[in-house]
């Protein structure tokens, strides 16, 4: 795409807009920018556009119009109706992934799923760069695709988490390796139906060619048909069993392309879920040339993402973790999952509209009480009396210290809330620091 001279719109003023922008001014486009907040809400805002010296707009109906080219980012929904006069008019609408995809030189290895890409994410970059192979490590987590553009180079993996929103709008954007992890219902409010945000996700086997490799869940329907829409080779993951090309889980063995590659015992995350992660980030290592050995070596060294089943310290005997990011039900059941049982789970925050019911039977099973905070308390105690002793704590500090006081050696404190954390944290990154803060501030038992 040639963008010296164009009229380039960027619509959203955060880290991907920023980037979008930045990499535009760099081609030579005559470049805006518009967001639904005005600057004085936008950190960073007037230094950057004063730096870059473009034009600020609060989005109106207007604003779209005099452009020859708009750029979204992730958070703006592609089908606003002044968007879709745009395109109506000829313009051309992408986002921030599919600007940045011609400037992009080496290689890519992009990640798609409802749960799980940002640790498999990680795990991938972890993995190649324990092999020495060149890598960079981006998309949706930290850096913005049009930010590494500067920093790639031939040679080089570019590995990426994508989300259904940035996949979307996808046409010359193409992994050489594409992974799909599972596609569970997820943000309905901005895709509308199930389908179009499995179609949305699908579209990273779409661009592909022939030589690529799709590497896909066999285990998951809506993955496992993503196999008909792509030129490339399909390859397979199963945390149920064998498969003809990739790997699976038999008993507690991964095999990778018919050979041991470790047990499942030695893979330091937690949980089932984190198997299967392993298992798919070990062929996309694979086919990105790296051997078994090496793949199971750094898989042994790799720690969990922040917030994701951290391991925060043992106090008095008993483990603290951390899984803020745990903000569904779903979510949480696969926390519960991961201990075999002497748990004490801090559940609530801001409702989200679930089921809690569905956490009655492993809670029962497995935990000694569930200490409730938050604004959703209420809805979850009624949800879960009977099932399991529940404890109104209110707030984390005081859940950790009923916890810490009544439990015994060799129980687990898990934080996985099932809510969102915006009634009373910014963020859930913010509620899990607060957690780690206040577990690191325990006194030792004496
Ligand atoms: P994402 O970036 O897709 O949100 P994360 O790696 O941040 O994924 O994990 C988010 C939550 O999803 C974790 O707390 C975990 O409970 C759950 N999860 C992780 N991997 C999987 C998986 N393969 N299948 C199902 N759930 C998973």
């Amino acid at each position: 795409m040639e963008l010296n001279g164009i009229r380039a719109l960027v619509v959203g003023l955060k880290k991907s807009g920023m980037a979008s922008a930045e990499l535009l001014v760099r081609q030579g486009a005559r470049v805006r920018v518009t967001d639904l907040k005005g600057l004085e809400l936008l950190p960073g805002g007037y230094a950057f556009v004063s730096r870059l010296d473009i034009p600020f707009r609060k989005q109106s109906h207007e604003t779209f119009e005099d452009c020859d080219l708009i750029v979204l980012s992730p958070d703006v929904p592609a089908d606003l109706a002044p968007l879709v006069e745009a395109r109506r008019r000829g313009v051309c609408v992408i986002g921030e992934v599919e600007l940045a995809a011609p400037f992009l030189l080496g290689k890519t290895i992009g990640i798609t799923g409802s749960n799980g890409k940002t640790t498999t994410t990680s795990l991938i970059g972890h993995i190649l760069q324990g092999a020495g192979v060149p890598v960079q490590v981006g998309g949706n987590i930290g850096t913005p695709v049009t930010a590494m553009v500067e920093s790639s180079r031939p040679g080089q993996w570019n590995v990426l988490e994508l989300s259904s929103f940035q996949l979307e709008t996808i046409s010359e954007f193409r992994a050489h390796i594409g992974l799909a992890l599972n596609v569970t219902q997820n943000h309905l409010d901005r895709h509308h139906t199930f389908e179009n945000y499995a179609a949305a996700k699908g579209r990273l086997f779409e661009t592909q060619t022939r030589g690529d490799y799709a590497i896909l869940n066999a285990c998951d329907p809506v993955c496992a048909a993503y196999a008909g829409r792509t030129a490339a080779r399909v390859e397979w993951f199963s945390g149920k069993g064998k498969v003809s090309a990739g790997a699976g889980l038999c008993s507690d063995k991964l095999v990778l392309d018919g050979k041991l590659l470790m047990t499942a015992g030695e893979i330091p995350i937690r949980g089932r879920h984190n198997v299967e992660n392993v298992l798919a980030a070990s062929v996309a290592a694979a086919r990105a040339g790296v051997d078994g050995a090496s793949i199971a070596a750094a898989v042994r060294t790799f720690h969990a993402v922040e917030h994701r089943l951290e391991f925060v310290r043992t106090a008095g005997g008993i483990d603290f973790y951390n899984d803020s990011k745990a903000t569904s039900v779903d979510a949480t059941l696969k926390a519960i999952d991961a201990f075999p049982g002497g748990l004490w789970v801090i559940l609530g925050g801001k409702d989200k509209g679930l089921d809690y019911a569905a956490l009655r039977l492993p809670l029962a099973a497995r935990a000694h009480a569930a200490l409730l905070v938050g604004a959703a308390a209420p809805k979850i105690a009624a949800q879960l009396q009977g099932a399991v002793p529940l404890v109104d704590s209110q707030t984390i500090q005081a859940a950790v210290a009923y916890a810490y006081a009544h439990g015994h050696a060799g129980d687990t404190v898990l934080l996985a809330p099932a809510c969102a954390s915006f009634d009373q944290f910014e963020s859930y990154e913010q509620r899990g620091r607060v957690f780690k803060q206040i577990v690191q501030g325990l006194p030792e038992k004496s």
